[in-house]
This record gives C-alpha cells, structure tokens and sequence, in this order.
C-alpha cells in the first residue's frame, strides 16, 4: 500500500493514508494533548484541546479527525497553540465547580500543565448536588463534568446501551441519564464503563470513592464467567481498593461487567475462612457420630490436625471399602493447576475416577455431544472472531448480556455498528432480543423441533453445502430423512413459533453465512441436553459454517475456569486432556508418569469410568460412597431437588470441604478447610473460547487460609505416608515449589497443553489450545481443514419432551436461570453489598396474564411450589415471560432456593439435569410475614 510522507514538529514521518494526524503523532513519540478524544471512540473533534497548526490551513485544526495528506507540514505546540490550549482548559474550568487540590485527573492534570485558571470577572457556575445519582457503583459528581461525552461514546459504542444523553442548549447543557432519570431506571448495566472513560471524574467508583489511592496494581484475571476479561486489582496493603481497566486486555479491552468490575468484595469480607476446623467429635474419638444429621461443634485446629485428621479417614475408608467408595469434587472457580492435582490426587492417591465438578451441573452435554460430532467438545471459534466475522448469529438458549456481559456487549456492537443479523432462540423475551432480526420464542424444552423445522425448511430450498457436506461429513442421509417429518406446521405446533418466522430464521441462518450459533445452558440443561448439541452440530455441518472464521458451534462456558476443569481431567471418564478413562494407552501413559513405589504398587486404574456429580452424591446419601472431599463447590445449593441433595449431604459419613466462606454445604462437614480466592493464588484459567490466562496472587490470603493447590499437595503427601508409597514415576511427586511447575507437569501430559508455560503466558502470547509444542502458536479456529475425529459425523434427532410438564396440579412452566448481578449459587455476589442493594432476593417472572388470574400485584411475596419443594420470592410482572411461563433465578440459598423446585431427572449421556423444565404452582403468600418465615 502507498505510504504517505508528512512532516510533524520538524521530523520526518511516514504513515498509513487514512490515518488522523494524532494518530501519527502518537506512532511517533508526539504528545498532543486531547480530552474528548479516546482512541476505542469515534473521535468527534469537540474539545479542541489536540489542535495543531498545518501549512496551507488559514487556522488551527483538531489532530483527532485531519486525515494526513502526502507532504503536510504540522506543528503540534507552538506558543500560540499552548496560549489557545490554556484558553480551552480556562473555559473549561468555568464549569468545573468541585475542588482541584489532591486531586489527580487526566484533565487537571492538563490543567496543571497549561497553568489554566478561571478567567478573571468570570463566576463559576453553582455546584451541582454530589453524588447525585443512586445507582450503587457509580459516583455522580455532574460539577467536574465538562461534557466532553466520552461516557456517552462509550456507553452507545462498546456497551451499547444508550444511557447517557446531553440534555439542554448552550451553557444549559448537562449530562442526564435518559430522560433525566436515575441510572438504573435508564436500564443501566452498571459496567462502570462511562466511569472507566471519563477523563475529569464527574463518574467515578463510587466503591473507591474515600478510600486510600493505590499503591500497586496486578493484573489478573476475572473470578466470575468463562468469558475471562482481564482486569487491573487496586491494592492497597493487603486490600483491594478497587478493580481498573486493563486497556490491552485481549478479550474484554476497557470493558468489564458489574461483576468484573464492582463484584470483588468478597475477598476481603469478614466471614472469609480463616482457620481450619473440624467437629468435635472427631477430635474426642466419639466417630461414627451418634446421629447422622447431627455433626455437632465446630472447633478450631492447626493445619497439621486437619490434615492428618482428613487423611488418615479418607485411607481407612479406601482400606476398608476400596477407593471407589470415595468421591472427589473439584471445582470450575479454581485454576487449571488445583484441578489438575484433584484429579490426580483421586486417581493416582485414592486410585479412584470418582472426580467431577460442576461442569456436570452446565456443560457436560455440550462436552459429549461436541465429541459425538466432531470429537472435540469446546468452543470452535473465539469471541472476537465470531462477533467481527460472522454475518449472521444464532443465540439460543443464552442469556448473553447478562450471563456473559461482555460478550454480549460485543455481540451488541456486531448488530449495530455492522449490521449483523441476529435471531435469538430464547422462551424469554430476554434482553438481546430487542436487537434481533428475529426472536423466536419457543416452549421450553422444544429446541429440538426448532433446529430439525429450521434444517428442513434449509434442506427443502436446497440451501445447504452440500460440497462441505460430501466432503467433510458422514451420516448424512439417516439425519436427512428424520428431519424431513419436522414439517413448519408440525414444528409450529410443538414450539409455538410460527411457520412464517421459522421460514424467516432458516433463510437468515442459511443465506447469512458464515454464521456462527451461541448456546449456554438453556440448550444444555435438559433431559435431551446431548440431542440439542447433537442439533446444533447438525445445523453447522449442514450450512457448511465449521472450521471458517465467523462461524462454528460456541457453547458459553459459565463459571470462570470450567473449561479448564474440564480440559484437566477433573471428570470421571477422562485423564488430562481428554483422554479416554476406557483406553488401555492412557492408563498406561498416566500408570507410568504417576508410578509409586512401597508396600502397596501403583495400582492399575480401571479402565471404567467413575461416578458424576449427580450419582456422587446420591450414593452419599444410600452410604455408597463414604466420603466425599469437595473443593469450593456447593451441591447443597446448586443441586436439582435440592432438598434430596441436603438430606444426602447429612447422611453422608464424611465430608470434607475445601471453601473461602463458609457455605451451604458447609453446614454439613465434618472437615472444613480454608481455601484461598482468585486473589490471592498464582495459576491459570481457561476461559470459554480456549484461552489460558495468568491468574496472579496480589494478596496474603487471611489468616491461615493457604491456595488450594498447596492444600491438596500436602494432603496427598500425608496420604501417600500413611500408604507407605513413594512417587517413582517421572510426574508422581507432590513436591511442588510453586503453580509454573504444575503446569510443566501439565504440559508433559496434555497434548494439547503440551505447548503451555508460565515463560509464554508471560510473554503475553495469546494461546489458545491445543497448543501442540512450545513452537506452537496455539489454535483460535478448531476443525480447519479436519474435524478432530476425521469427519464430521450427521445425527438422526428426534425431538423428546421434557421429563415433567404443567398439569392441573402444577399449571405453570418454570425455568430456572440467572441475572445480571449475580453469579451462580450467589455465595459470591451475596457478600457484595452493592450487588445485594441491587438484587436483595430471588424475584420470580410471572406473566401479567398470570399474575391477573392468580390476583398478583408487582413484588407481592409468593411461594412457588413443585412437586419436590417450595421456594420462597416475590412476583415480578413481566411480559419477558409467556403466559404459562414462569422464571425463577437460582442464586438465593435455604427457602429461597429455585433448587427446592427443580427436577433430578437426567440425560442419559452426560448425566446433567433437567434444570431448565418443571411443573409448578404459584401461591400468593398470606402476607409478608409468610415470606420472612419461609426463610
Ligand atoms: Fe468477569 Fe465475565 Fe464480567 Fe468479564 S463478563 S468482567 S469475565 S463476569
């Protein structure tokens, strides 16, 4: 491409045509001072700070819109451009009605710089209120706004939301959220972006706001979703004083959540587990205790207690009834190198694949089905591939903007800055529906006939690739002739979409390509769960869109690292990288790295895979498995049925959990061990799209609480003691220094971590796996070229209902789901204030319909029952939710569970529940009180 020569402040540049002369200067070293100009926004040349003179041009111009020109001739600071700049900043500051001393900003720092002053004779205006809006995590100070309206920018450009507005003319001119309402009646997401952006502090922090500034930073990554943004800790000795933007972070750039952002309270809260502790009975010999529901006072102790206590229990119960009467949970909030060791502690220590985690609960459908069709269960394509590239989106069963914020955000500027065309799949209008070519909204638990309606109307107008097809893809013509029975009038039907917009969805999906689909667990979480992937894998294949930028099957992983969990053997059915429990080769490979010697041989792991999540803990309840080690995962809450899933937790003998605070399953151990958060660990995670992170320790944990990496270590070490076995294999020790020598283990055996090391992470490679070699560049785009198991292979699906529909007792569909502000089981954004303040309990959608039948009024309290439980909320009146339809969210424990309501019954394949679908009544609670009792 032809370059352009130019001239700036007497030195020689050569640059890109199309570039602004700011930009250039700034390639060369050239500060010129700008204010509203950022360069993620569209540059609006207001402020005029950034002017510079060019020969040829009668006046100065703004720096942030010239465009260079072959030959230009510019000065960026001459006297008369500094007396001009102090002029600026002096008018400025004539609106600037706050304090300036102590006070440090981007723009009075120009203003020190240019030793700007309020112009003699000149009144500034009268201040503003402060703090003036109540939105919990930002600050209002509207006297330091100078409107220079990189909030709004940011707002409109990256979050997408529409919030900010200039309101009035001239000198009259101010920022208002909407039509001058509060920011959260403006349907704020609290991201703190307009914060992040705002060069003056008119928004800022308001959780920082009075605490000491900063005395380091460390970067990090986010503890909440899989979408794994990077972010900047404050810390101030040992707290944090507030969470900043990492502008070069490659997933999110500037852009975090209310959760990334605001959600780190927890980690200095007061009820944070500081001490290990045991009942105490176990320390008077009184065990087995005397009831089983009755675990009795806790009681402070040393680590060396505890641990020996756990280790000389798990070892007599592995003496007595055999390992395999043991179960090991590890955990998606921990890093890829804790569960690692989990998984080898339970199956190289106790000789047991007894290990699973909470990927059960989310994902094991999509991890089988993926594997089913292509043989690789992940995410194909990145986030950043599929929101530039991909023409068309389907989002189905995903509440992206507020599950995955910043992701959805993405998808928001994909809609709206290049014209994307979306179709969401949701039985909820959920908020990326208002930016929808199309929203079909399904019956829950319909999906399958939706995706074989929609691949029959593809397949009847000849729309599929049928190159990629024969050439790629195997099966085809069984799948052809099931998906011909899904006529429109049929699936109309069974969804309750009409034939008009299913012929819409297919011809956008089919004829928009490439196209990419996003699912989370609204696709996953059923009894036919497998069979939804095994659709969406079918639809892929039959447009062609796998293995192509823009395209490909995206399952949003939810917690933060439970693609890593996965990735590290933490399942029962496969060591480290996928490999298979069943194959003879990996037993051996593992038998060998992991070989110890003693009195008791390594002995051959079964080659039968181990007990889920959603046997383990039954089987705790029948006395089946006998002890149970759970680290930082919380079944008691998280459970379907979880009234069942408590009593099993109480029957069972021993159980020890490994957590930061204490929580609801807690209350039913017998061993509580004191974990370390995010925070305060070095390690990595994985986030949804592949992409392994450095986590980094900024903080001492408190008290006596150690990382979990360390924990498991030295508990195997006791184990392996009392076995009298020493590690002989090349990766059988459990000495380890620190997590860089965890994943060096890692590496050796993991294929596709086997290119992994802290000395690249470091480096700031972006390393996606499979990362084959250290030379490796790593994998953005699976199934270039190939699919994993050679072709892809077409499945014949047929639509199954859900195991319980609405009858004359339980009238109403309830769906279970999350909300923007909090996570999970909520053990974490329930110790955030600010987010409590938000979202203080469990609100239940119910149609207005409903509601009237039911004589329910917005936010009266309700009990919702099922056949397994009640829980305890208020109504919230939306139409969000078709008639018939009701959606509890899950992030309240005890009465207010939505687990109280929910199904155990699983699918076949990956064993996950059926979360998404049950029958259930709505009952106006008598008062108010009728909701304080049931908590
Ligand atoms: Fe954290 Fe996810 Fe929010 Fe990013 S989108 S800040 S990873 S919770």
């Amino acid at each position: 491409m032809k370059t352009v020569n130019l001239t700036i402040d007497g030195h020689p540049a050569i640059a890109q045509p199309g570039d602004t002369v700011l930009q250039v200067a700034q390639q060369h070293g050239i500060s010129i001072p700008t204010l509203c100009h950022h360069p993620d926004l569209t540059p609006v040349g207001s402020c005029r700070l950034c002017l510079v003179e060019v020969d040829g041009l009668p006046n100065p111009v703004s720096a942030c819109t010239l465009r260079i020109r072959d030959g230009m001739v510019v000065r960026t600071e001459t006297p008369a451009l500094t007396e001009a700049r102090r002029g600026i900043l002096s008018l400025l500051l004539c609106s600037y009605t706050a304090p300036v001393d102590g006070c440090d900003t981007e723009f009075l720092r120009l203003v020190r710089r240019y030793g700007a002053q309020v112009p003699e004779g000149i009144e500034p205006e009268p201040p503003c209120a402060v703090d003036s809006d109540p939105n919990p995590f930002v600050r209002v100070d509207l006297n330091r706004c100078i409107l220079c309206t990189r909030c709004i920018r940011a707002c409109n450009e990256i979050q997408g939301r529409f919030v900010w507005h200039p309101a009035g003319r001239g000198s009259d001119m101010r920022l208002v959220a909407a039509a001058d309402t509060t920011m959260l009646a403006a349907r704020c997401e609290s991201c703190g972006l307009c914060a992040a952006y705002c060069p003056t502090g008119a928004l800022s922090d308001k959780l920082s706001a009075g605490l000491p500034q900063p005395d380091r930073l460390v970067r990090t990554t986010c503890s909440y979703c899989g979408v794994g943004c990077q972010l900047d800790l404050n810390l101030k000795d040992n707290t944090i004083v507030g969470v900043t933007s990492a502008p070069a972070a490659p997933v999110n750039g500037m852009a975090l959540c209310v959760k990334g952002r605001y959600g780190y309270g927890y980690v200095n809260h007061a009820e944070r587990l500081r001490t290990p502790q045991v009942r105490r009975y176990l320390l008077e010999g009184t065990a087995p205790r005397a009831r089983p529901a009755d675990r009795g006072e806790w009681a402070a102790v040393s680590w060396e207690t505890a641990l020996d206590l756990v280790a000389t229990k798990l070892e007599q119960v592995r003496r007595d009834s055999g390992a395999d009467t043991i179960g090991v949970l590890a955990s998606a909030k921990c890093t890829n190198e804790e569960n690692y060791l989990m998984q080898k502690f339970a199956r190289q220590v106790l000789g047991t694949h007894n290990v699973d985690h909470c990927a059960r609960l989310c994902h094991a459908s999509t991890v089988a089905g993926l594997a089913m069709c292509f043989g690789s269960g992940a995410m194909s394509n990145t986030m950043t591939d599929v929101t530039q590239h991909a023409q068309a989106m389907l989002i189905i069963g995903s509440n992206t903007t507020e599950q995955h914020p910043v992701f959805g955000a993405q998808i928001r500027q994909a809609v709206l800055r290049r014209g994307m065309k979306l179709v969401v799949a949701d039985p909820r209008r959920i908020d990326m529906a208002e930016f929808a070519t199309l929203h079909l909204r399904q019956r829950p638990g319909t999906d399958i006939a939706l995706i074989n309606g929609i691949l029959q109307i593809v397949l009847a107008n000849g729309w599929q690739d049928q190159r990629f097809i024969d050439e790629r893809c195997e099966d085809f013509d069984e799948f052809r002739a099931t998906v011909a029975r899904y006529t429109p009038e049929v699936v109309a039907g069974i969804t309750g979409v009409a034939v008009v917009d299913l012929h819409h969805a297919a011809e956008i999906l089919a004829r928009s390509r490439p196209m990419a689909v996003v699912w989370a667990m609204g696709i996953t979480q059923h009894t036919s769960g497998v069979l939804n992937v095994l659709s969406l894998g079918n639809l892929q294949m039959l447009l062609g869109n796998l293995g192509v930028p823009g395209g490909g099957v995206n399952p949003l992983r939810g917690q933060n690292n439970v693609q890593g969990a996965c990735d590290m053997g933490a399942l029962p059915n496969v060591y480290p990288g996928y490999q298979p429990v069943a194959s003879v080769e990996a037993a051996q490979r593992f038998a060998a790295a992991w070989r110890l010697t003693g009195t008791e041989a390594y002995p051959a792991l079964s080659q039968q895979q181990g007990l889920t999540v959603t046997e383990l803990t039954p089987r705790a309840g029948d006395g089946t498995i006998r002890a149970l080690y759970i680290m930082g995962e919380d079944p008691a809450l998280t459970e379907p049925d979880a009234n069942n899933a408590r009593a099993c937790l109480e029957a069972c003998e021993f159980l020890v959990v490994q957590e930061i605070l204490p929580s609801a399953t807690a209350e039913y151990a017998d061993v509580l061990l004191p974990g370390a958060s995010f925070a305060e660990k070095d390690g990595t995670f994985t986030n949804t799209e592949r992409r392994i992170q450095r986590v980094r320790r900024a903080l001492d944990p408190p008290g006596e609480a150690r990382p979990d990496w360390a924990i498991i270590a030295e508990l195997a070490r006791r184990v392996l003691r009392l076995q009298a076995r020493v590690p002989s294999g090349q990766w059988a020790g459990w000495n380890y220094a620190a997590p860089a020598q965890i994943m060096d283990e890692i590496a050796a055996l993991t294929p596709s971590y086997a290119g992994v090391s802290y000395d690249r992470l470091e480096r700031g490679e972006q390393l996606h796996w499979p990362v084959k070699s250290y030379n490796h560049p790593g994998t953005p785009i699976l199934h270039v070229g190939s699919f994993t198991r050679g072709k892809g292979r077409f499945h014949a699906v047929d639509y199954l209902p859900p195991h319980e529909q609405p009858d004359a007792e339980y009238p109403l569909l309830l769906t279970t789901g999350r909300v923007l502000y909090h996570w999970h089981g909520g053990e974490l954004t329930r110790r955030v204030a600010a987010l409590m303040e938000v979202c203080p309990e469990p609100l239940v959608e119910i149609s207005p319909e409903d509601a009237r039948a039911l004589g329910l009024r917005h936010a009266d309290p309700i009990l919702v029952r099922s056949r397994r439980g009640t829980m305890a909320a208020r109504a919230l009146i939306t139409d969000r939710v078709a008639p018939g339809v009701v959606f509890a969210n899950f992030h309240f424990p005890g009465p207010q569970n939505a687990n109280n309501l929910t199904v155990a019954a699983l699918d076949p394949i990956a064993k996950i529940p059926e979360y998404k679908v049950c029958a259930a009544r709505i009952e106006a609670a008598v008062d108010g009180g009728t909701l304080n009792a049931a908590r």
